[in-house]
């Protein structure tokens, strides 16, 4: 049994009542069990460590909802492009090239960025193959995620290695939730993960929709992500597609979509009242020059919005900082100095995405009972002074870097500390990821 104090943290706790506390917070195993001022504990056990957390900043950790590990080999070798092309001249011949060994390189060193970071949780889409690799390193690490391999049965441009029968698709699919869902003390949760609507047969899409209820499972896919794309479904099948993944029985609140960029009113009321999430990705969204999101509109309309970074071959960062500092940057461009305010953001980046993963009975917030996710922010940095607690939320959206993370703890488990990933050889890790990479490169299918 660990049991872990922070002494006289400032904790921004996001619990129901939004309470910013001087207090200590108590973990024993992977829980939270006590949050009280100091000298007011009724805790009786020994405790294992003590760690002085007067000079920080604590938070229930980053929950980024949709993030794509197989994608950072990748970053900064997809350049300027718009999606369609993107994806066709460059992500999926690299994603076609994959191997185990390439796969967990990628995975590594994405999970490695993101712990460092103060994510704790993410939403993943993989690639079609090598899924059982990504959740290996991840139970490794200590992430929390929930993820799936990406389905892929149709479409113009898929190269040959991903595209999949119909049947193998589901088939690999339900043996990855047997094998991992509620694996590593129920960390790891399985997702349906159809890539998107211009690359999956209707068959495909209805039997997700059914699989996905029987199982009790997630289900994640991308849309209303561009204009060419919501253009061409339209032609093809003349629906829009958050009413084509409706007609196909994917919506409610097991379902999250990254992006909803071209969304429209009826649509916002459509996603409100079914409950299903979109996952905000300015980062990408800005780079592939698909739009701004109408985040503000869904937000009053009450839609539940997270936050994600998308892949490092679009973003080229896996950095929560940076995604809620433009969220709120781009909102305020398009619809005046008082839209979106810094807590509303950092809600989209802890609870709410919590919420849209159906997760916020355990995770989300700091409060005792909850699982002991949380972030630690050393605030000893010019760039972070000075610090008033009443602008705390402008603070961590507009002054925090993710560099100032300086622990990140998981299910109880210091996933994270000054520098240090757990066990794991950091310099080792980029060079794998250099050496991977470039043998992928090699095997690609590439025509320029
Ligand atoms: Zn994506």
């Amino acid at each position: 049994m660990a049991i872990v104090l922070f002494k006289n943290a400032l904790l921004v706790t996001m619990n129901p009542g939004r309470e910013v506390l001087r207090s200590d917070l108590l973990v024993r195993d992977d829980r939270i069990v006590e949050i009280n001022r100091a000298g007011q504990s009724k805790f009786i056990e020994k405790i294992n460590r003590t760690i002085d957390a007067s000079r920080w900043l604590i938070l229930p950790g980053f929950i980024q909802t949709h993030i794509h590990l197989c994608q950072t080999l990748f970053r900064n070798q997809a350049e300027d492009l718009t999606l369609l092309d993107w994806l066709r001249r460059r992500i999926w011949p690299f994603e076609a090239a994959h191997d185990a060994a390439s796969m967990r390189a990628s995975a590594r060193l994405g999970i490695a960025e993101l712990l460092a970071g103060g994510t704790t949780t993410i939403l993943d889409m993989g690639s079609v193959h090598h899924y059982d690799v990504v959740f290996d390193e991840l139970e490794k690490w200590g992430l929390r995620a929930v993820g799936g391999k990406c389905m892929i049965d149709t479409g113009d441009g898929v190269p040959p290695g991903l595209l999949e029968k119909t049947a193998n698709s589901l088939q690999e699919s339900q043996q990855l939730y047997k094998n991992w869902h509620g694996a590593a003390n129920g960390r790891l949760r399985y997702a349906f993960a159809p890539r998107f609507s211009l690359s999956c047969t209707e068959s495909l899409l209805r039997e997700v929709g059914t699989m996905a209820h029987d199982l009790g499972c997630m289900i994640h896919t991308h849309a209303a992500e561009t204009a060419a794309e919501e253009e061409i479904l339209l032609q093809e099948k003349k629906y829009r597609s958050i009413d084509f993944f409706r007609e196909m029985g994917i919506a409610g609140s097991h379902c999250c979509f990254a992006h909803g960029v071209q969304v429209n009113a009826r649509e916002i009321a459509t996603l409100a009242q079914d409950r299903t999430g979109i996952t905000h990705c300015p980062g990408s969204n800005a780079k592939l020059a698909s739009g701004i999101a109408p985040i503000l509109k869904m937000r009053q309309a009450g839609v539940r919005l997270g936050l994600g970074a998308d892949g490092a071959a679009c973003n080229n960062r896996l950095d929560i900082f940076a995604e809620m500092r433009l969220a709120g940057l781009l909102q305020k461009l398009q619809h005046g100095a008082t839209a979106l305010s810094a807590q509303t953001i950092v809600e989209m980046a802890t609870i709410d995405g919590a919420r849209c993963l159906n997760w916020d009975d355990e995770i989300g917030s700091l409060e005792a009972g909850k699982k002991a996710d949380l972030v630690a922010i050393n605030l000893d940095a010019p760039h972070a002074y000075p610090l008033h607690r009443e602008n705390i939320y402008a603070q961590i959206v507009y002054a925090v870097k993710s560099s100032d993370v300086c622990l990140t703890m998981i299910d109880g488990r210091i996933c994270y500390e000054n520098g240090e990933i757990g066990n794991m050889d950091v310099k080792a890790t980029l060079a794998a990821a250099e050496m991977e990479w470039k043998k992928l490169l090699h095997r690609a299918p590439i025509k320029g």
